[in-house]
């Protein structure tokens, strides 16, 4: 027997969290499907959950450590009476509403739950290299956020990973506090736009690494380098860098709702301008799924404020009409 809830939030990032926290608030007793610690870069918590010591979210003057604040986030959500489960879920079904949702097995024929209004929030990862040992260094040299962590390498050398648009806007954020960027790109034509090409080409700090990917990291507890090769000659060296920045792309959380929900030829959620609403009415996406440009916590927070507003006056409307 499915049981019925007004409103389920898919993730738990800050999006998630903060969507929990509003309708919970507005009496609406969220069901949080917050994930299962099964890997790394899909964990309840979200994005966060990786970083160390977060500088840019409002209130906290002292800055704070990523996991604390989820901590935090949570706390506040599950005071309001937010029923956080720690489980993914296997299968939506938004064809008809209720909407169905599964946990567990995706194969029983009814759904774990129902309910008429339902709030996507889980996020993106970032692409990793999957080097050995990457994901302890994450944190503790590796990032993949310059606006987040740049300003902890105030004076070092740094290195940047990729070829694209976000490459060279992280190694021209990053030049401002590095003493030198280089930027170790695959291929010797960059993939960036022209107007970024020329801006890092123009920037005295910034160098390039060509036709080079990074093979191992080196040092222990925090990186003290990379080992790069050459991948026409295969020639091997080190860059003694304390800082990389992977910025090879990033990868929206949506196999769950592929041929049901709107996506774009990248795989992000498509919502209506200036809101949350998908293609179907009653399922709103907030975050990093459905957010390419600005990736931040408190945007995904800002979002996920949004989509809790707009299930609200949804439900609302549903009883109205009822
Ligand atoms: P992207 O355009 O897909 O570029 C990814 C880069 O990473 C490429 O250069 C690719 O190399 C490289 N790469 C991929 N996998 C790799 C691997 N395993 N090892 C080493 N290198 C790897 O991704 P993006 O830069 O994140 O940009 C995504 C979208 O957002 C783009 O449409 C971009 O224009 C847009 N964007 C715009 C701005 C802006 O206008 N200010 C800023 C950021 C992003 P190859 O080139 O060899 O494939």
């Amino acid at each position: 027997m499915s049981e019925f809830h007004d409103v389920i939030i898919i993730g738990s990032g800050p999006a998630g969290l903060t969507a929990a926290i509003y309708t919970a608030r507005a009496s609406l007793s969220p069901l949080v499907l917050e994930g299962e610690p099964s890997s790394t870069s899909d964990q309840p918590g979200g994005q966060l959950m990786l970083t160390t010591e977060v500088e840019n979210f409002p209130g906290f003057p002292e800055g704070i450590m990523g996991p604390e604040l989820m901590s935090n986030f949570r706390a506040q959500a599950a005071r309001f009476g937010a029923n956080i489960q720690t489980v993914k879920a296997s299968r939506v079904d938004l064809s008809a509403r209720p909407f169905g949702v599964w946990v567990g097995s995706p194969d029983t024929p009814e759904p774990t739950h129902q309910t008429n209004a339902i709030i996507v929030a889980t996020g993106a990862q970032a692409l990793m290299l999957g080097l050995d040992r990457e994901t302890e260094l994450v944190g503790h040299g590796i990032s993949t956020c310059a606006t987040c962590d740049g300003f902890f390498f105030r004076d070092q050398e740094i290195a940047v990973v990729g070829g694209g648009d976000s490459a060279l806007e992280e190694a021209q954020f990053l030049s401002r506090f590095a003493s030198k960027v280089t930027v170790v790109h695959r291929r010797s034509e960059l993939r960036a736009s022209k107007i970024m090409q020329d801006r890092a080409f123009n920037n005295p700090k910034i160098e390039f690494l060509w036709d080079s990917h990074v093979t191992s990291y080196l040092g222990e507890g925090s990186l003290a380098g990379v080992t790069v090769e050459n991948v026409h000659s295969g020639e091997s060296s080190e860059l003694p860098v304390t800082g990389l920045f992977i910025a090879i792309g990033h990868q929206p959380n949506t196999s769950l709702f592929a041929d049901q929900l709107e996506m774009k030829d990248n795989g992000y959620l498509v919502t209506q301008p200036g809101g949350t609403a998908t293609n179907v009415p009653g399922v709103f996406a907030v975050g990093d799924v459905q957010d390419e440009v600005y990736r931040q916590a408190i945007t995904a927070a800002g979002s996920g404020c949004a989509g809790a507003l707009e299930a609200e006056r949804w439900l609302e409307s549903l009883h109205d009409a009822s």
